[in-house]
């Protein structure tokens, strides 16, 4: 099996014994990766407990359902309640919004839709024409794409595209010049470099000093990733590197780029928690302000509410804690009853880590 070299229990143990040689003699190494993913890996195979315990590996905005903020599930849900059938992926539908969820938006009455791929959304906009429609397009530059295609093969036009997509880059940039955060390493996330390609990360090693080690989602993968990134500090040589180079080429997919090009342009984007991050989110470029919902139904959101009482998923969000430092983890907040985003999609940290303490 494929998979199965890269969760060997042995070299994994080997891999730590290398780290721990390379460790720095005094102070703590802070990694940072930006994937619920990888978050899933580290968790589920208990690989933090491998690590030497002055490695902190720490999860960032990688989970791209925890970070649509709360102004733009609340203008989704507006929409709903208004009569528009609004379509979304699974894990869109229990976010929380400034009041509800599009799920409380459907039990009180509004057509909301689960779809497996932008294409059901077309088709089901083609099927009921006198029914206006709209896709909550969540999701980071791997996702982009398949709105994008869409857009640019042509849409009916009863249906219109809420454009929720943010760029990976952008956010960890943000962490990287957070004084109190201290980053001595990024793990960059395989699926969207699989688009984007090597480039946009060069910027950590030569502006911030920061090692930056492109990673897959096997075991292995990511203790490969922190070694590499523990060779770097002790050689004192800041540089990108592509650990999963069996999937991510330097110049990414150039088709997927190239659609994204010509449907979206980039603008500054909030993010839920975080606030706003310059040249963060996709919108739709002039040629296809038709089938921009923001534009068509102008739905005038003033103020979103990200955080619900006690909610912490703004410092989950960036790493600063952990989902047990949360007062309402696991007790207010289980995957059955979300109070948070980062409790909604299994992307979401405080999701994962339930789910792991669960068993
Ligand atoms: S446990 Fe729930 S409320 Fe607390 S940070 Fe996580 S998602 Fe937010």
């Amino acid at each position: 099996m494929v998979t199965s070299k890269f969760r060997d229990a042995a070299t994994a143990r080997q891999l730590a014994d290398k780290i721990r040689k390379l460790m720095p003699k005094k102070g703590i190494v802070k990694i940072c990766h930006v994937c619920g993913t990888h978050e899933w890996t580290i968790t589920h195979y208990g690989l933090r407990e491998l690590l030497p315990s002055n490695i902190e590996v720490i999860a960032g905005p990688g989970c791209p359902v925890c970070i649509v903020p709360a102004s733009e599930v609340d203008e989704a849900v507006a929409l709903a309640l208004e009569g528009v059938v609004i379509t979304c992926f699974g894990d869109v539908l229990r976010v929380p919004g400034s009041r509800m969820s599009l799920l409380d938006a459907r039990a009180e009455g509004a057509e909301v839709k689960v779809v497996y791929s932008v294409k059901d959304a077309v088709d089901m906009a083609k099927k009921e024409k006198r029914k206006k429609f709209v896709f909550f397009a969540v999701g980071f530059e791997t996702t982009a794409p398949s709105t994008a295609i869409e857009i640019l093969n042509g849409v009916p036009e009863n249906l219109s595209f809420l454009v929720s997509h943010r760029l990976i880059p952008p956010a960890m940039k943000v962490l990287a010049e957070m004084k109190d955060m201290n980053l001595n390493g990024f793990i960059a996330p395989g699926h969207v470099s699989t688009v984007i390609g090597l480039e946009p990360y060069k910027v950590f090693p030569q502006d911030y000093g920061i090692p930056t080690v492109i990673a897959g989602f096997e075991p292995l993968d990511v203790l490969f990733g922190v070694y590499l990134i523990l060779k770097q500090i002790s050689e004192n040589k800041p540089r990108l590197e592509n650990e999963y180079s069996r999937v991510v080429k330097p110049e990414g997919n150039v088709k997927a780029k190239k659609v994204m090009e010509k449907a979206f342009k980039v603008a500054d984007g909030s993010w839920r928690g975080i606030g706003t991050i310059p040249s963060s989110k996709f919108t739709l470029l002039p040629n296809y302000t038709d089938f921009d919902a923001h534009v068509k139904y102008n739905v005038k959101i003033e103020h979103g509410a990200d955080l619900q009482h006690g909610c912490k998923c703004d410092l989950v969000i960036i790493g600063k804690i952990k989902p047990t430092q949360c007062p309402l983890f696991m007790k207010k907040c289980t995957p059955q009853k979300p109070v948070g985003a980062c409790m909604v999609s299994n992307e979401g940290t405080c999701r994962i880590w339930a789910r792991a303490t669960s068993h």
